[in-house]
C-alpha cells in the first residue's frame, strides 16, 4: 500500500532510491542541503519538503541516505528529526556508518518514542538505479517486516541480520573479506607476471580451484579474463577506492574497539586509505594493483 517517505540525502544513492519510490506509488518527501540535488529529485516526482524536521513530521517512515555517522546522529538529535516525527515512525537508515554510531541511533531513537532499523546497502549507484541493491538489516522483527516492503521496492535481496547494528556489522565484514582479498588477488597476478605466468592461464586455474572469490571472478584487476571488470575501463569505477577506504577504516574502527586481532583487514584498511588518497581518488577499487606492482622489489 501507499505510504508517505521523508527521505534525507537525495546524493548518488538517494537520489535514485528517492525515484524508484515514488515510481513504485509511494508518497516522497525529500530534503537535501545542496539544492540542485533536491531540485533533480523533484524533478523525478520526489516531493520538495523544505526541510529534514517537516519531511518527518508528515512521514510514516523516514529513510536517511548521508555520507557518515555523525550526520546521521546530527539530523536526529540537533535537527531535530525525532523530535519531529510523530510518535511510531520508523527510521530506517541506509547509510554505511560506525556500527556504535548506528546504535547509537536505534537508542535515540526509541528513546524518543520512534522506532528504528539500520539498512546499509551493497550493490552501488547502478544497483541504486535499477533497483537491484542488496540490503543488510539490523532491528526487530516487526521494523523489519515493516521494512522489508519498502526495502524490496529498491533492491532484489533484503536480509535481516539481527538486532540493532548487526546490518552495519554485516555490511563491514563483508567489505573486509573483499577488501583483502582483492590485495591478495592482485598480490597474485604480479607475482604470476614476475614468474612468466599469463594473467589468463592464472585466471584459468584460480578461478576454478581453491583461489575463486568475488574480487577474481567477477572484478579481476586485470584487463582480460573477465571483459566486464572496471581493469577493461582504465579502472572507472565499479566500486571507487574511497568508498572501500571508508568502509575499511570502519571495519579497523570496530576492530581495535572490540580488541579483533584482524592483521590483514588492518593492513588493508592503511593500504586503501593510501590508494584513495593518491592515484586511486577516482578509481576502481581493483586499481590497487597498480600500486602493488609499482612498489614491488624488483
Ligand atoms: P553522497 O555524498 O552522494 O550523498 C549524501 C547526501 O547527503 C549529499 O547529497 C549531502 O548533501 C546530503 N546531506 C548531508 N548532510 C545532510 C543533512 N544534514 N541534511 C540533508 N542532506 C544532507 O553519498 P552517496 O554516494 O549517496 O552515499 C551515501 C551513503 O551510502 C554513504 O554512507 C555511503 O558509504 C553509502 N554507500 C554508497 C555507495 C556508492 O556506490 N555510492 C554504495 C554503498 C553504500
Amino acid at each position: 500500500s501507499a505510504r508517505t517517505i521523508g527521505f534525507i540525502g537525495l546524493g548518488h544513492m538517494g537520489g535514485p532510491m528517492a525515484a524508484n519510490l515514488v515510481e513504485a506509488g509511494h508518497r516522497v518527501l525529500g530534503h537535501d542541503l545542496v539544492p540542485e540535488l533536491l531540485a533533480a529529485a523533484v524533478g523525478t516526482g520526489v516531493t520538495a519538503a523544505g526541510s529534514s524536521a517537516r519531511a518527518a513530521a508528515a512521514a510514516d517512515v523516514v529513510i536517511t541516505m548521508l555520507p557518515a555517522g555523525r550526520h546521521v546522529l546530527g539530523l536526529y538529535r540537533e535537527e531535530g528529526l525525532l523530535a519531529a516525527a510523530r510518535p511510531g515512525t520508523l527510521f530506517i537508515d541506509c547509510s554505511t556508518i560506525d556500527v556504535a554510531d548506528a546504535r547509537s541511533g536505534h537508542e535515540a531513537a526509541t528513546a524518543a518514542g520512534m522506532r528504528a532499523l539500520d539498512a546499509p546497502v551493497s550493490g552501488g549507484v547502478v544497483g541504486a538505479e535499477a533497483g537491484t541493491l542488496t540490503f543488510m538489516a539490523g532491528g526487530g522483527d516487526t521494523e523489519f517486516a515493516e521494512a522489508e516492503a519498502l526495502l524490496t521496492v529498491l533492491g532484489k535481496k533484503v536480509v535481516h541480520c539481527g538486532g540493532s547494528g548487526a546490518g552495519q556489522a554485516a555490511k563491514i565484514c563483508n567489505n573486509m573479506i573483499l577488501g583483502v582479498s582483492m590485495i591478495a588477488v592482485s598480490e597474485a597476478f604480479v607475482l604470476g607476471e614476475s614468474l612468466g605466468l599469463s594473467h589468463q592461464a592464472l585466471f584459468d586455474v584460480a578461478s576454478t580451484a581453491s583461489g575463486q572469490c568475488w574480487a577474481l571472478s567477477v572484478n579481476c584487476p586485470v584487463p582480460g579474463p573477465v571483459p566486464a571488470s572496471p581493469a577493461n575501463r582504465d579502472y572507472r569505477p565499479g566500486f571507487a577506492a574511497p568508498l572501500m577506504a571508508k568502509d575499511l577504516g570502519l571495519a579497523a574502527n570496530a576492530a581495535r574497539a572490540g580488541g579483533v586481532r584482524a592483521e590483514l583487514g588492518l593492513r588493508a584498511a592503511e593500504l586503501y586509505a593510501a590508494y584513495a588518497e593518491g592515484a586511486g581518488t577516482d578509481q576502481d577499487f581493483s586499481g590497487i594493483i597498480d600500486t602493488v606492482r609499482d612498489s614491488g622489489v624488483r
